[in-house]
């Protein structure tokens, strides 16, 4: 047998890490030359600067003859890198865009590797069952009185809002009327999205005046849609995008089941302060939502992709089950092949459980309580600074991570011009939030590592592109 050509080493099997290793060596050698050449959060220049250095660095990227592997690693993961926004800085602080840790990102590398499909026992043995114990024991921390609480593994919020929107609707007959969806104005755009993606009316929006939903309010919806022959999902958020505020989650349970409605909670943010002993009251009332959306690449601190969607009982995920005769035939599941397809709408699918598993063994559930003790604190750090500024204002003391600010009586474009201008000399990454009292930056902090001199910094930052 000839040796393989260059560069076509394959990961897996006995020698796939005596492959990997060197190919590593460059990978983690280009992270580092690419974060010291940005030398900030952001690369400094814009959108035009950036694409130009991406188009030198990269092009021709379908040369006819290829470069080898240690040309290519270096260049493209040093032009990434040197071009990342990066959430392990502390002034990188825009979205819900968190630094993953070095424990997950490395138990990622192996799931690479290894590249089990999660949508076959064949070709993920080891892998479903991993998956299967760890959603069983993450939905137990959300529906911790269930008989047999049960989690699926999603690509995020977005799909597991999409999946809990599909299985309210298939709970009902198939000459129900149409599922009517309820939320607040607060909802992540998902939820009208999923609504749109299933053929189903526009849902209810309702006013959320002080960034969460009011009982009497959705009382009255409900109250309205008493005649409304098909199921109602009154949706609820636990740490909303824009401000990190709860909704009154005991009281919208109380409702939901008064009504008879469907209750799911989109934690996606607000999730691990299950977590925490200190933070978890704040999620009081959670163990009542027929479905909850979590999101592990938020506060949980995994690379993308990290999502689950927590049911009670597993008789709620009934409606996916689906058979292809290649991927699971009836023989084969009665012979005890597992059954995988009916755990997710996608067929091929990474094992995302495997980073989630290693930091849930390796922090175990203080641990981790502990990182989302350190975040939530960094913020009330923040909000005090802001607070004891003469010439700033806070938007409202911080719920989670998230604090709104702005120097006091400054208009929109102000606000505006300050945010991108800190991008484009790529100085900070902050967010915008409107709300009933106008337009705010918004810091969302997940860096559980950030220090109070990094948050005097940030603000420093701020003060010196606000025009006097
Ligand atoms: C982030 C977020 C989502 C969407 O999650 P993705 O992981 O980005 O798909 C949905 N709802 C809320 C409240 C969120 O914060």
């Amino acid at each position: 047998m000839p040796e393989p050509p260059a560069g076509t080493a394959l990961a897996g099997g006995a020698d796939g890490p005596r492959a990997l290793r060197p190919l590593l060596d460059i990978v983690l050698d280009a992270l580092a030359t690419g974060a010291a050449h940005r030398a900030g959060p952001l690369p400094p220049g814009g959108p035009d600067a950036v694409a130009h250095t991406v188009r030198t660095a990269c092009t021709p990227l379908i040369p006819e003859y290829g470069t080898g592997p240690h040309d290519a690693l270096r260049t493209l993961v040093h032009t990434l890198a040197a071009g990342a926004a990066d959430p392990a800085d502390p002034r990188c602080a825009a979205h819900l865009h968190c630094p993953p840790l070095a424990l997950a990102t490395a138990a990622d590398l192996a799931a690479g590797a290894l590249n089990p499909s999660m949508d076959s026992w064949d070709q993920a043995p080891a892998a479903s069952e991993l998956e299967a114990l760890t959603c069983r024991e993450l939905a137990a921390l959300v529906h911790p009185a269930a008989a047999r609480p049960d989690a699926l593994v999603t690509t995020g919020g977005t799909e597991s809002n999409l999946l809990a929107a599909l299985l309210a609707r298939e709970s009902a007959p198939r000459d129900a009327g149409p599922l009517q969806i309820v939320c607040g104005a607060n909802a992540h755009h998902s939820i009208p999205r999923a609504a749109w993606l299933l053929g189903l009316p526009e849902p209810l929006t309702l006013p959320t005046p002080n960034g969460v939903l009011t009982p009497d309010t959705v009382h009255t919806c409900l109250a309205n849609l008493a005649g409304h022959t098909g199921p109602v999902l009154l949706t609820a958020t636990a740490g909303t995008t824009d401000s990190g505020a709860i909704d009154p989650l005991p009281a919208l349970a109380d409702l939901a089941a008064h009504h008879r409605a469907r209750l799911h909670i989109d934690a996606s943010y607000a999730g691990p302060l299950l977590f925490s002993d200190t933070h978890r009251p704040a999620l009081h009332g959670l163990d009542r939502a027929h479905t909850v959306t979590l999101d592990l690449h938020k506060l949980g601190w995994q690379p993308v992709a990290a999502g689950l969607l927590a049911v009670p009982d597993p008789a709620t995920l009934a409606p996916l089950a689906h058979q292809a005769d290649y991927l699971n035939a009836d023989d084969d599941t009665e012979a005890g092949l597992p059954d995988l397809l009916g755990r997710s709408l996608r067929t091929t699918r990474r094992p995302d459980i495997l980073k989630i598993a290693v930091t849930l063994k390796a922090l175990g559930r203080t641990g981790l309580g502990d990182l989302v003790d350190r975040t939530l604190a960094a913020a009330q750090t923040f909000a005090d600074l802001i607070d004891a500024h003469p010439r700033y204002e806070l938007h409202s003391r911080p719920t989670l991570s998230t604090v709104l600010f702005r120097p006091t009586g400054a208009d929109p474009t102000t606000l505006a011009t300050i945010r991108r201008t800190l991008l484009t000399d790529g100085h900070a990454v902050l967010g915008r939030a409107t709300t009933p009292t106008g337009l705010w930056l918004k810091a969302t902090l997940l860096n559980p590592h950030t220090q109070p001199g990094d948050l005097t910094t940030l603000l420093t930052l701020v003060e010196g592109h606000t025009p006097r």
